[in-house]
């Protein structure tokens, strides 16, 4: 999609600290990390909302994809948080489809 900011990021139009990229999702450091391990994994299929989503494969492998980073980067034992955010009320600012990955402190649980 032409005016999506992921989009750009992933075809590179936009710069990125990039982590990890195959055929189907991108991985990148958020640039305004919320613990001392931010990024997210994104799928290249441009898909604004978990609600418009309907590829349980795809979406199974943005998960596997930050587990591997977290095994990769030396966190996974400690351990992290994976979410993603939909629409208004669950916070969501950019409308293409991301798993926010958190680690390196406790988190707090609920989130605000
Ligand atoms: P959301 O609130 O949509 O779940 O999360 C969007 C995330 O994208 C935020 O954590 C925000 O910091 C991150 N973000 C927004 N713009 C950019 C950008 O240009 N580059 C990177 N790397 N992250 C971004
Ligand atoms: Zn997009």
């Amino acid at each position: 999609m032409s005016d999506c900011l992921f989009c750009k990021i992933i075809a590179g139009e936009i710069p990125s600290n990039k982590i990890y990229e195959d055929e189907d999702v991108f991985a990148f450091h958020d640039i305004e990390a919320q613990a001392p391990h931010h990024f997210l994994v994104i799928p290249k299929q441009h898909i604004a909302t978990l609600n418009e989503a309907d590829d349980a494969v795809l979406l199974g492998k943005l998960s596997l994809t930050a587990s591997k980073i977290a095994k990769d980067l030396g966190f996974a034992e400690d351990g992290y948080r994976v979410v993603m955010n939909c629409n208004n009320d669950g916070g969501q600012a950019v409308y293409h489809i991301h798993l926010h990955c958190l680690a390196g402190r406790q988190l707090q649980w609920p989130p605000g």
